[in-house]
């Protein structure tokens, strides 16, 4: 749609940040723009609908897509935190970085097989999502599905996050 292409756009690039060799897509632009961040939400549950009982933000651009997300699909929040800011962390999933590791949280909020839909901003090489997914089944939940605004295809993130994410837009590198 014509919402979505214009939401596409206002995906702004940043060349060698947070180190050189790397272009950072930041969503900020599309977050800030009304009609852009309903789009994107709307598109991000549209294959999932009725399928899911609470969505999982990753964080921390994931928090602000499962916020606006919850509010137009009527469930609930699981925020999936970095280490150490959960004062009582149910579970912790570590996973390898380019340099060293990285373990994500979440509080012990689920209900047994309750469906959990993850979204986060990016979809880079898919370790993060990957761990999310692992995090929601060590609780005892189930993954309904994992949603992205952009997905960096050359980084090939769905060896790790499952062939099956749904991702608006692609890009190259
Ligand atoms: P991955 O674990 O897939 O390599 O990295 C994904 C995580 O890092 C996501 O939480 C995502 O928000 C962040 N990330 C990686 N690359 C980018 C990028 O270019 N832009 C933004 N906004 N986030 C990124």
């Amino acid at each position: 749609t014509d919402a979505l292409a214009r939401a596409e756009s206002l995906i702004d690039l940043t060349p060698d940040y947070p180190e050189p060799g790397v272009l950072f897509r930041d969503v900020s632009p599309l977050l800030a723009d009304g009609d852009a961040v309903r789009a994107v939400s709307e598109a991000l549950i549209e294959p999932f609908r009725g399928g899911f009982d609470i969505v999982g933000g990753i964080e921390a651009r994931g928090f602000l897509l499962a916020g606006y997300v919850a509010a137009i699909a009527g469930v609930g929040i699981l925020p999936i935190r970095k280490a150490g800011k959960l004062p009582k962390p149910a579970a912790a999933v570590s996973y390898a970085l380019e340099y060293g590791s990285a373990t994500i949280e979440a509080p012990g909020v689920l209900r047994p097989g309750e469906r959990v839909l993850l979204l986060d901003d990016v979809l880079a090489t898919g370790g993060t999502l990957a761990a999310a997914q692992r995090l929601v089944r060590d609780l005892g939940a189930e993954v309904a599905g994992s949603a992205v605004v952009l997905e960096l295809v050359d980084l090939g993130g769905r060896a790790h996050a499952g062939d099956d994410v749904h991702a608006l837009f692609a890009a190259r590198e």
